[in-house]
């Protein structure tokens, strides 16, 4: 009997049965552009399949050349092709999954200059203007998607999942946003939704009618100029009709300037959409965005017509997710924070995908966690990102292992971050630590700071002490309106209503999030949709309203030295959403700055030569991180073989994705 038994009932498509309702979603990892990868690709989903997931569907591939995401990118397109395939499909059915390949069109969002689209618009996002596809290209690229179709079936995929959204080529042809064609393929509804309509019918009568297709339909698209939700209830309807056999959701488009998926928007924040199509059509609508744990998921589940859930970056985080949620050990899930940093700021990077929790995500034939055949007796020193990585898997593995924290709880710097409004999931990286700590049975020694003493006697010793701030040589530092972050998000002091806050790297932004917000929205979905301006009006084109945020509680001024843009090295799909909510809360940011000193009057700061007094009631110093390595040379003097990661190893660019990776490293290499 399972806690969630909604989540784990079969669903019957009449012609095959899915075992469960829970959906890994698409995700581009960049192993299915290259032959050579689809043996990692195959490794990838087949560890997902056993992990319990009812369907997966994989990155997306292109019918033709046209679809490019960028140049040489995945298609399916060819016999060849389609027997390498059968490694993957064979893999994943071997685990009692079924799995389905993404058919997408890049349209204007192709990364290289040939791109196509249905009109001659440029997206903001991409430096190249498309063509207008002609008649004759839209009618060859209809036979191109059933041909794929076809492809798939020969390798043996149990579907398609045709990408209807997220701005791509078939919600370009949606969208009067990019649709201006006067033809039959633009203009009204029912022209604009004829690429779609005529792509499903020619995938069916290609593939046959026993062949799942999942339409990926955008149900907010959140752009000016993005169909109403009347115009998508509608278009449901036709696909239904046409021959679909799931309709999984879709939110946004790339270029929306509402966030969809990052860390603050709320778990299942798009879930009312999804659930007033399934109550339109009477195929399975599958959910997705932001849910990430199975509580969430059950409750869509229950609540609405919904009878599907989509995970994507999950699945990435912990492959054993549905089979933890089945035997009730949520506590041992590997929960995905929704941070990006290292899948999608890797996608657009071109970086290999992987996961900040989890780095063997994508690498699991190359980072391998064996069982060790010498167990040593291993001290980890520190309990942040970097020490809890490290002593979960040695312990994992065989070692014995002995984690010391100074500190009278776990987490590190994680724990300040979790406490900044809109990071609330990284608490749930420190919940699976603990958890973890028990089952593989690492001894925890918690208000212990270690010392070489401490360390004697020990095989070897992991060094993951971490980092401490950096306190910079500006006048007055000592004054008595200066607060270092961690005093000020851990609560030991309280800042006034005018407040500077020193250094604009990742801690800064996040600093002045807590200092503009009282409450975090992302707790409250209400409040949310009125910072960032989503309707539910169904004629709202794109479902945008007028954002309304909150004022902030204090006037904060943002500072660095440096003379670029504030917010610049941040993540690529992260940055612009802290760089858009701090404008809306009224930061006034400035670059070019030279600290003159701290004093009663304020914080005195020459910008171009002027000088200039913040006459505010705080100074928060967020000047960046040193390493903390005292025991280092102790430990090499006392001839103990240590090992130095994560922010003890090098402070400088230092994130918990290094530091999880480097933790996991060492221990696979001991
Ligand atoms: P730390 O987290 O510094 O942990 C070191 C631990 O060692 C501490 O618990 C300390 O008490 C302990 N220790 C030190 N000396 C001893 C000793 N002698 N004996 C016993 N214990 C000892 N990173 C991201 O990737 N994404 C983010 O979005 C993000 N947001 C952040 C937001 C904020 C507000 C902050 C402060 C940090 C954020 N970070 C983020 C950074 C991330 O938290 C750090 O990169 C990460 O915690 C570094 O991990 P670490 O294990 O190397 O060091
Ligand atoms: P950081 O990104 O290196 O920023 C440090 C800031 O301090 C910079 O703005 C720097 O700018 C300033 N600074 C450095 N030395 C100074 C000095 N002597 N005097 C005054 N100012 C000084 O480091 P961080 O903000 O501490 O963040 C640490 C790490 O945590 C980051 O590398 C980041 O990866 C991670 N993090 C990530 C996120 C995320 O959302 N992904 C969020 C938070 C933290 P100037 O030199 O121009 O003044
Ligand atoms: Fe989730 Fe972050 Fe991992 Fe991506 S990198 S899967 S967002 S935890």
């Amino acid at each position: 009997m399972t806690e969630f038994p909604k989540l784990f009932e079969p669903l019957d498509l009449g012609f095959t049965t899915l075992r469960n309702r829970v959906v890994m979603g698409s995700m581009h990892t960049g192993l299915e552009d290259r032959a050579k990868h689809v043996d990692r690709l195959a490794a990838f989903y087949a560890e997902r399949a056993r992990g319990g997931v009812g369907l997966i569907v994989t990155g997306g591939f292109s019918p033709d050349r046209t679809g490019w995401l960028k140049p040489f990118g995945a298609t399916m397109m060819t016999h060849t092709r389609a027997r390498q395939h059968r490694r993957v499909t064979d893999a994943v059915h071997a685990e009692g999954a079924k799995i389905v390949m993404q058919l997408l069109h890049a349209g204007r969002y192709a990364f290289w200059p040939r791109q196509v689209s249905a009109s001659a618009v440029k997206s903001p996002i991409n430096p190249f203007t498309p063509r207008a596809m002609t008649e004759r290209q839209i009618l060859k690229l209809i036979d191109r998607y059933g041909r794929s179709a076809a492809l798939c079936r020969e390798a043996g995929y149990d579907g398609v999942e045709i990408m209807g959204g997220e701005g791509y080529l078939l919600n370009q042809f949606l969208a009067p946003r990019v649709n201006k064609r006067t033809d039959r393929w633009g203009g009204s509804a029912a022209n604009r939704n004829r690429l779609p309509l005529e792509i499903v019918r020619a995938v069916r009568a290609a593939a046959g009618e026993d062949f799942i297709i999942v339409f990926r339909l955008s149900m907010a698209e959140l752009v000016d100029g993005g169909q109403s939700f009347t115009e998508i209830t509608a278009l449901a309807r036709e696909l239904e009709a046409a021959g679909v056999t799931i309709i999984n959701t879709d939110i946004g488009w790339h270029e929306s300037r509402v966030p969809t998926i990052v860390t603050s928007v709320p778990r299942a924040a798009f879930t009312e959409f999804t659930a007033r199509i399934a109550d339109a059509v009477s195929i399975p609508v599958c959910a997705s965005n932001r849910i990430n744990m199975p509580e969430t998921a059950e409750q869509i589940l229950t609540d609405t017509a919904i009878e599907l859930v989509s995970m994507a970056r999950p699945m990435l985080a912990d492959s054993d997710w549905v089979n933890k949620a089945r035997d009730g050990r949520v506590d041992e899930i590997n929960t995905c924070i929704a941070c990006n940093q290292a899948c999608l700021d890797h996608g657009f990077e071109n970086k290999m995908v992987s996961c900040l929790v989890n780095p063997r995500a994508c690498h699991e034939t190359v980072l391998v966690l064996s069982p060790t055949r010498a167990t040593k007796k291993v001290a980890v020193v520190g309990a942040g990102p970097a020490g809890l990585a490290a002593a979960t898997n040695l312990a994992e593995r065989g070692h014995a292992v002995t984690l010391f924290e100074a500190d009278e709880r776990i987490g590190g710097q994680f724990e300040i971050a979790r406490r900044i409004p809109g990071k609330e999931e990284f608490a749930e990286t420190i919940r699976y630590y603990t958890r973890r700590i028990e089952t593989t049975g690492v001894e925890l020694r918690l208000n212990t700071r270690a010392d070489v003493d401490t360390l004697r006697g020990f095989d070897e010793v992991v060094l993951a002490t971490g980092v401490t701030p950096r306190v910079p040589g500006i006048a007055g530092i000592e004054h008595e309106k200066v607060i270092t972050y961690p005093d000020l998000v851990l609560g030991t002091r309280t800042a006034g209503k005018k407040v500077a806050v020193i250094g604009a790297g990742g801690i800064g932004v996040d600093v002045s999030e807590y200092l503009t917000h009282d409450t975090s929205p992302t707790l409250d979905l209400q409040a949310w949709m009125r910072e960032w301006g989503v309707s539910y009006d169904p004629e709202a084109g794109g479902q945008l309203a007028a954002p309304q945020p909150a004022p902030s509680p204090r006037e904060v001024f943002l500072l660095q030295r440096k003379t670029s843009r504030i917010g610049k090295d941040l993540g690529k799909t992260t940055g612009w959403v802290h760089r858009a909510a701090l404008k809306a809360k009224g930061v006034e940011q400035i670059a070019g700055v030279v600290y003159d000193r701290i004093d009663d009057e304020g914080l005195h700061i020459s910008v171009g030569g002027t000088s200039r007094v913040l006459d505010v009631d705080n100074v928060i110093v967020c000047a960046g991180q040193e390493s903390v390595r005292d025991l280092v040379d102790g430990l090499a003097a006392a001839g103990i073989t240590t090992h130095v990661i994560g922010g003890a190893d090098v402070a400088a660019e230092l994130d918990a994705k290094r530091a999880i990776k480097q933790g996991t490293e060492v221990a696979a290499a001991i």
